[in-house]
């Protein structure tokens, strides 16, 4: 299915079928010989898309993909997220040019600023760096977070907690609760409510007298019709899809689909951005299970088809799904079979995913993660902090194509061996 935009379509010529072949020729030398200077970001900004969807799924490399797109196969379904008509790859590694974890990896996709790992939203010196969830919601537009993690886990949170430790869970829920997301669905109760043994006020008593309506049941989800909402169904992460009971725990593509419903009904012209993680990817990964990580993938991938339905609806919303990184070295052999090399993260580019009103951006073959934040933020025109101008560093087109050979390429995958991580999640 074509993609229909109609927020502020760029404009289409009809050109004769000759002429159109040379021009794409020329301008595919022109991408691989300038990637870096991005001359469609050199125009002035221009609001392109209303709503901004992110859908990360945590761990998810190419090979991730191939697995999903298998399992996917065997039930007679083609992967939503590869009908998108924009793909590319992602470097992902954290300041220094480490290996990332997914506190870095968020905050960085969230304001456009590397970090060190274990970073929520603050630099290598502890400043605060604003994000586009934030810049969104200055703006009069609303925001929403939606994973199958704790909610307060380091994806979600490094979208709207400026914090330099990850582990602090309860700190975490707090700063959550003051930087008040329109919509916050996930696991991670037990950092929410009262325990024996803090004075500080639980985040699950500010959040009441800010005025959340708190959802900690299938069905008291259901009938949420009003924001803000809180919805924690779990005391840490949810189960895996492969553990899920239908009964008892809604599905990620059940809470985006809620997310959705509201932040489209109350967001009016002034828009939305939403996040989803698909957070087990990473944890089925770490814990090498290869039956659990293809049923992440495809659920994750069903929840990016919930958010192609909405945005080919309306044509103002774009929807980029991507990775914080890859996690297991993983290799799909010529018969199918998962192999995991690590059971840590790696370095290995990660696969984006665009299709909306903003998507050509997005289309350079080669992206760094902290452009993710600055192209969402110039699809929305929205400012991000001054220090995070400009697109990333000019040799990441080279880095990515590099990269994209060990990617496709099995004979070159021995290679990427020495770039194992020993990051834990
Ligand atoms: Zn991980």
């Amino acid at each position: 299915m074509r993609a229909r935009f109609s927020y502020i379509a760029p404009r289409r010529q009809t050109r004769p079928a000759l002429l159109r072949a040379v021009v794409v020729m020329a301008l595919a030398v022109a991408s691989v010989a300038f990637t870096s200077f991005m001359p469609a970001l050199a125009a002035n900004p221009v609001r392109a898309a209303r709503n901004v969807i992110l859908m990360i799924g945590d761990g998810m490399g190419s090979a991730q993909v191939e697995a999903g797109r298998q399992r996917a196969a065997s039930v007679g379904r083609r992967l939503a997220m590869e009908s998108m008509p924009v793909q590319s790859l992602v470097t992902t590694t954290s300041i220094s040019g480490g290996i990332t974890d997914s506190a870095a990896a968020a905050t960085a996709m969230a304001t456009g600023r590397k970090t060190v790992n274990g970073r929520l939203g603050v630099d290598a010196d502890g400043n605060r760096l604003r994000s586009i969830a934030e810049s969104v919601k200055m703006t009069g537009g609303l925001i929403g977070l939606v994973t199958n993690c704790s909610i307060t886990s380091a994806t979600p949170a490094g979208f709207v907690v400026h914090l330099s430790d990850r582990d602090m869970g309860r700190d975490i829920a707090r700063a959550m609760v003051e930087a008040r997301p329109d919509v916050a669905l996930g696991g991670g109760a037990a950092f929410f409510v009262p325990t024996l043994f803090e004075h500080a006020r639980p985040a699950l008593h500010s959040a009441l007298e800010d005025g959340y309506t708190i959802a900690m049941e299938m069905n008291e989800l259901e009938v949420t019709s009003t924001l803000p909402l809180l919805g924690l169904f779990a005391m840490t992460d949810m189960p895996y899809e492969l553990d899920r009971d239908p009964a008892e725990e809604p599905s990620l593509r059940q809470m985006t689909e809620k997310a959705l419903a509201l932040l489209a009904s109350s967001s009016g012209d002034a828009g939305f951005f939403l996040m989803v993680e698909g957070g087990r990817i990473d944890h089925a990964c770490h814990a090498m299970d290869a039956a659990r990580l293809a049923l992440e993938v495809t659920a994750f991938d069903y929840t990016v088809s919930a958010a192609l339905e909405f945005a080919r609806d309306r044509g103002d919303t774009l929807v980029v799904v991507t990775a914080d990184h890859e996690t297991g070295q993983l290799q799909v052999t010529g018969d199918g079979e998962l192999v995991f090399g690590s059971d840590g993260h790696t370095d290995t580019p990660v696969p984006l995913f665009a299709e909306g009103p903003g998507q050509e951006w997005f289309d350079v073959g080669a992206l760094d993660n902290t452009d993710i934040a600055k192209l969402i933020a110039r699809a929305l025109a929205l400012p991000l902090d001054r220090s995070a101008a400009g697109l990333g560093r000019p040799d990441i087109g080279l880095v990515g194509a590099q990269r994209f050979q060990q990617v496709v390429c099995p004979a070159h995958f021995a290679d990427t061996a020495s770039h194992v991580s020993i990051a834990s999640h």
